[in-house]
């Protein structure tokens, strides 16, 4: 029997490690004490596993080399994944946007079932508190990984614990690296995977935070702070090119612009972001210009006697009224019935283009994914394996395939980990 170490014990390197005793020993090995542990933030806490989505809108929702994830994807895809967990006794439903959660709405029974499996399973031992410091490899082969020593210090629930404690090095068929990205590093995702792999020749696409949200440098932003848009459009140029036009949600942070519509701008950023960039809110999208100029009428022949800062209460929200009002260069404190017809149609255009300033990403504690990884060039996507070095596999987050949110990362690594865990145990 082939023995095979995974090294990263998340979503993928779980998968794998399952999917790989089948037909192998295996060794699964991660550096926290625990299992699963940015599995456990997913979905506010509540895991949106996977997308019931039609192939299509999966392929679509891959924002960056989706073509590599046919073979991944074919061989475990979203209904194969719901079919795997509901048969491990986690049942599922679908939500908005064919969002699937576990019923119970705890991502801690989804890493229960997974835990399950792999505590009840002969062929798997698992190293907890165990921290790869590299992978061995004899001439074009991998032969082993050496451990960290000062990590090594507590094993989970498996026999000859007290022999291998002694071990610096574990010799294996295979290794199968599912370290994941950089993003919220407190899980135990610090890049580790990008040197080993960088060790043996592979190129590591910039890596950059993404499904994150926008520092602006307007202040007004922390003044706005709370402040939910909802039907908002939100425009992105680079120059003249449009790059994101999407309506949807948008919020005010201290630090700038988060919602669900920047979060998903920010996967189409990345190659702009050393260029100009140019944000507008177009706070009134279903309105033409000429009809939102009529709606303001209106408002205006309404409060044609009070000051322009009480006109535009039917209109805005409340916070939005002064930074809108600054930006038409009208008169806080001028009499509405004095506005003139330019006047009015500038406060037009500061509605239907709402600018802000972009200064830049959050940073990746912020991040929900990692953008760039392991050049999926040097991957065969028909097995995950090295095209460098043979016996290497990769899964999940470390290589360079993202998505945008709504349960097709982890579908990534579930397809990811489950292919390589195939290929790995039974490949010559
Ligand atoms: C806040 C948040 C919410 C999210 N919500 C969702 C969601 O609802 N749906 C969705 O699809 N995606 C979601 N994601 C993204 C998703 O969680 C990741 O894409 C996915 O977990 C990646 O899995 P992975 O196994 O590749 O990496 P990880 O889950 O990062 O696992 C890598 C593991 O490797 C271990 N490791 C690293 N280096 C070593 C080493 N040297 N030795 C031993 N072990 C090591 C780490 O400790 C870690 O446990 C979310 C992400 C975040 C941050």
């Amino acid at each position: 029997m082939k023995k095979i170490v995974v090294i990263g014990g998340g979503a993928a390197g779980m998968i794998a490690a399952i999917t790989a005793a089948d037909s192998a020993k295996v060794v699964l090995i991660e550096k926290n004490d625990r299992l699963g542990k940015k599995l456990f933030i997913t979905g506010k806490g509540r895991c949106n596993l996977t997308n019931a989505c039609e192939d299509s809108r999966f392929f679509n929702a891959v924002t960056t080399n989706s073509k590599f994830m046919y073979s991944a994807f074919y061989s475990f895809d979203n209904n194969m994944t719901m079919d795997f967990f509901e048969k491990a006794g986690l049942p599922l439903k679908v939500e908005r946007g064919d969002r699937v959660f576990p019923v119970s709405d705890h991502s801690s029974d989804v890493i229960g079932v997974l835990k399950t499996l792999i505590n009840r399973n002969p062929n798997i031992k698992l190293m907890l508190n165990t921290k790869v410091s590299g992978i061995m490899a004899e001439g074009n082969s991998v032969c082993g990984v050496s451990l960290d020593r000062e990590k090594r210090s507590k094993y989970e629930g498996k026999a000859d614990v007290r022999n291998e404690q002694e071990e610096t090095m574990i010799a294996c068929d295979a290794v199968i690296l599912c370290t994941g990205g950089l993003s919220y590093q407190l899980t135990g995702s610090t890049g580790d995977g990008y040197q080993f792999a960088k060790d043996f020749g592979h190129t590591i696409v910039n890596t950059q935070p993404s499904l994150v949200p926008f520092n602006i440098k307007e202040h007004f932003c922390k003044e706005l702070m709370g402040l939910s848009l909802k039907n908002v459009s939100f425009n992105i140029f680079s120059g003249k090119k449009k790059i994101f036009a999407e309506q949807g949600e948008l919020l005010f942070t201290h630090f700038g612009i988060s919602g669900p519509l920047v979060i998903k701008a920010s996967a189409y950023i990345h190659r702009y972001l050393d260029k100009d960039i140019t944000l507008y809110i177009d706070l009134k999208p279903a309105l033409s210009v000429e009809e939102l100029d009529s709606r303001i009428q209106k408002d205006f022949n309404k409060y044609i006697n009070k000051n322009f800062n009480n006109a535009l209460g039917d209109l805005l929200p409340q916070k939005l009224i002064t930074p809108v009002i600054e930006r038409s260069g009208i008169d806080l404190f001028k009499k509405v019935h004095s506005i003139s017809r330019e006047e009015r149609l500038r406060l037009v255009q500061v509605i239907k283009e709402f600018k802000l300033t972009f200064a830049g990403l959050r940073d990746f504690d912020k991040a929900i994914i990692t953008k760039g990884g392991v050049n999926v060039k040097e991957i065969n996507p028909s097995t995950m394996e090295s095209k460098l070095l043979s016996g290497l596999y990769f899964a999940g987050e470390i290589i360079d395939v993202d998505a945008l949110t709504g349960g097709f990362n982890l579908q990534i690594a579930w397809s990811t980990g489950r292919l390589a865990g195939i290929c790995a145990a039974e490949n010559p």
